[in-house]
């Protein structure tokens, strides 16, 4: 294996001074109650970042964002349908602290969190980037649409692709349909990180602009 480049380790060491920026951050009032930042875990290369929303008890606990039941389920999914593991993916979540009682994050924390999930994204410059749920998914794309509108197609956001998916939790609740949906997006994502890292056979899908969202927003109770 050839050693690092010099701009790889100098993008590795900015990664690492972020962590640490993160990890003894107080500015919001989430800091008080956790237990750890959950700053994110993978692979700071990946083609493929997960974004989901905040994280739960069992996250705060660890330091580890996706454990639990709707963790292992990603984990299986992303498995079955990208042939990836989370150590080939990034994970990470919109706000770094948990917010107690698993209420949802307030405006002026995700505004107080917003740059660390900036620079994360800035310096992994991931391909495709898959919105775990409804929460992350109105956040990035900045509409009031709610994620079974916006899910079944991939966006182009920020230089990349974007792929909302329904939350692994949704699935737990949500059985058949749900898990068939997941899956569908899943693929979708990782049939565009294989078509942008040069396989010529992946023609589909379409990254469609993020202007086809007034056309979403004209339909009948789309926020939901
Ligand atoms: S949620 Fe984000 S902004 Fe708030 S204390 Fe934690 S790391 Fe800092």
């Amino acid at each position: 294996m050839s050693p690092p480049d010099s701009q790889t380790q100098s993008a590795d060491s900015a990664f690492e001074e972020l962590r640490a920026a993160a990890e003894s951050c107080t500015s919001c009032g989430l800091c008080e109650q956790r237990t750890q930042v959950v700053f994110g875990s993978g692979d700071p290369h990946a083609d493929l970042m997960f974004i989901g929303e905040g994280p739960g008890a069992e996250e705060d606990r660890t330091g580890l964002p996706f454990v639990g039941r709707s963790g292992k389920l990603l984990d299986r999914l992303m498995g079955e349908e990208m042939g990836l593991t989370r150590d080939s993916v990034y994970i990470a979540n919109v706000v770094k602290c948990r917010p107690p009682a698993n209420r949802d994050p307030r405006p002026e924390e995700i505004a107080a969190c917003r740059p660390h999930l900036e620079r994360q994204l800035e310096l992994i410059d991931p391909k495709v980037v898959v919105t775990l749920g409804n929460f992350s998914s109105k956040l990035l794309m900045d509409t009031r649409i709610g994620i079974t509108k916006l899910r079944g197609r991939a966006y182009a956001w920020s230089g990349r692709a974007l792929v909302p998916t329904l939350h692994p939790a949704a699935v737990l609740r949500g059985g058949g349909d749900a898990m068939a949906m997941v899956r569908a997006d899943l693929v979708r994502a990782q049939m565009i990180v294989n078509r942008s890292t040069g396989d010529p056979s992946e023609t589909e899908p379409a990254v469609v602009d993020l202007t086809e969202l007034s056309e979403l927003a004209d339909v009948a109770g789309a926020n939901r």
